[in-house]
């Protein structure tokens, strides 16, 4: 393990034009070679006097840049996110701009809502630059993020000086071009309003947080919930470290400390061990040390060399920031046994869910490995295969994302029976559609609005949706990618999920907030699909050697050139 630390002083010096020439080394020898420590100055003999923001003591009216550009990517999926993908924003609200940011937000469970929000309540101004985001594939295309940031640091540069900044970003893009993306845009915005301007971003639960990104941004808050039900909150949390850092009239002291293992996305959730145990600490660590702290377990699809679980935090006094980033850091590498989970294989999961689902108290099946909020498109067909061979009684498979077989059911009309191609359309080698007879049995038009806890509000426009029936085993098909996540995405085509024996769901992790109420069981399945539950399964490249690849893992060992 190795940390990154600085205090208040040293921030402040680093960014100063004139301190340059105070040396500065590198502090900590056991970091491995491709990460340089740059903020890591160690400064002492440079004292100063004045604030550095001159918005100290700010109480009055502020102006705060609102951007945000979010993206998940997963090195590995089968298609990229270019930028008709942030254009249209796949479940996220469409790539807008400028004063109609705000409006286009609102009431909605997303973190630069929270924000703008908590900004309005404290009595400032905002500015809106540019929002964009696009469902979880793999990297962003290098137009997209050109024209995206481009556009950001434009807007950002003609508003004149504002007195602080807000990013709402999710911590693990990955484009054409970079590494680190997150770290190039927070970069740009900081050359944009220089370094007396602090600059304070949320991120999701998910985030690779690497050196860049720290060294770059004046605060960071992360989700503390997976389900993400606290998106907005974060936003508020960040505008609240934002405030915070502005009144001080000094950075805030910072500290961060990667962990050494990676974990799958299903063991992640706060809904279980250790997740939840572990949140809960973070909040008590949070006000023993004044210091507002986030936990990262990270993206483990995405291969670069920061891909990694974080702890980091940010807070008035470095000791006690440190403090309380190295005592949460500790209890996650004392819990790294506790994030091993049990998968099980399709055939053996709707074996026992047959067993043990009843209608009242479904056993509800995660397809994780096809999740579309982890780069999967919800297109493989493994899991559906298997309920259609043991053909179990009241089983529903949801969401299967194919616009082809919506459409031709929608031509073929309820009632009626007509042979199928299921799934399958990302053309992955070797995966070939489920072909058979299937009855249509609903029709729908895919436009409703979510009900559950995480995505509440949220405005589906799903395009032509149906349900086919073979059996005892029926399939939701949806034309838009989306994961499983809210009830309604099957209230709106005539099911309701309670009175289901089982349900297959191509989620890993987001259902639980809507599902896990009313399941019986939750088993997490290793059907087909590029989110593997297990990070071992991958083929990495370039992962920081030692890393281990899961929870007591083996640790990856650069490959030989
Ligand atoms: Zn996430």
């Amino acid at each position: 393990m190795h940390d990154v630390t600085a205090s208040r002083d040293e921030i402040r010096r680093a960014r100063i034009p004139c301190a340059s020439a105070v040396a500065s080394h590198f502090h900590n020898a056991s970091v491995t070679a491709p990460f340089p420590l740059a903020i890591i100055a160690t400064l002492h003999e440079y004292r100063y006097s004045a604030p550095l923001f001159e918005t100290a003591g700010w109480a009055a009216m502020s102006v705060i840049a609102v951007g945000g550009f979010q993206h998940e990517t997963n090195t590995f999926a089968p298609s990229k996110a270019d930028y008709a993908a942030f254009a249209s924003g796949g479940a996220w609200p469409e790539l807008t701009f400028g004063d109609a940011i705000a409006p286009r937000l609102a009431n909605a469970n997303i973190p630069a809502t929270g924000a703008f929000d908590a900004l309005h309540a404290a009595g400032h101004r905002t500015v809106g630059l540019v929002w964009g985001a696009a469902s979880p594939s793999a990297q962003v295309t290098e137009d997209a993020f050109e024209q995206i940031v481009g556009a950001m640091v434009e807007r950002l540069a003609a508003a004149g000086p504002v007195d602080g900044v807000y990013l709402d970003l999710h911590g693990a893009m990955v484009t054409e071009h970079l590494d680190d993306g997150e770290g190039e845009i927070l970069a740009r915005v900081r050359r944009v309003v220089g370094p007396r301007v602090p600059i304070i971003a949320s991120l999701d639960l998910h985030a690779n947080v690497t050196r860049a990104m720290m060294r770059e941004a004046d605060g960071f808050d992360a989700y503390r919930t997976y389900p993400h039900v606290d998106m907005a909150a974060t936003g508020a949390r960040a505008a609240f470290l934002l405030e915070r850092t502005l009144k001080s009239g000094y950075p805030m002291a910072k500290a961060m400390r990667p962990l050494d293992f990676l974990t799958g996305l299903s063991s992640q959730s706060t809904f279980i061990e250790p997740g939840k145990r572990l949140y809960e600490l973070l909040e008590k660590l949070e006000r023993e040390h004044d210091t507002q702290l986030s936990f990262t377990p990270g993206f483990p699809m995405a291969d670069f060399p920061e891909c990694q679980m974080a702890v980091l935090g940010y807070g008035p006094d470095a000791g006690r920031v440190q403090k309380a980033v190295d005592a949460l850091a500790n209890a996650v590498h004392d819990a790294e046994h506790e994030f091993a989970l049990d998968l099980f294989e399709p055939d053996a999961a709707v074996a026992r869910a047959a067993q043990r689902g009843e209608p009242g108290a479904p056993v509800v099946l995660a397809d994780t490995q096809d999740n579309p909020g982890a780069g999967g498109n919800g297109d493989t067909t493994g899991l559906l295969a298997a309920l259609l061979q043991r053909n179990p009684r009241d089983a529903v498979l949801g969401l299967l994302i194919d616009r082809a077989s919506a459409l031709q059911a929608h031509a073929v009309g309820i009632g009626r029976t007509a042979p199928f191609k299921l799934g399958e359309t990302s053309g992955v080698p070797g995966h070939v559609p489920l072909a058979g007879e299937f009855t249509v049995e609903a029709l729908a038009d895919g436009r409703f609005t979510c009900t559950g806890p995480m995505f509440k509000g949220f405005q589906m426009n799903l395009g032509p949706m149906a349900v086919l029936r073979q059996g005892n085993v029926r399939v939701v098909l949806a034309s838009k990618k989306v994961q499983a996540a809210d009830k309604a995405m099957f209230r709106h085509v005539g099911i309701e999920p309670r009175e289901q024996r089982i349900l297959a769901l191509k989620s890993s992790v987001h259902f639980r907030a809507d599902f896990q109420p009313i399941a019986k069981e939750i088993l997490v399945v290793v059907a087909p699909g590029p989110a593997k539950a297990d990070p071992t399964m991958f083929s990495w490249s370039r992962l920081r050697p030692g890393l281990r690849l899961k929870p007591g893992g083996p640790a990856f060992v650069l490959p030989a050139n």
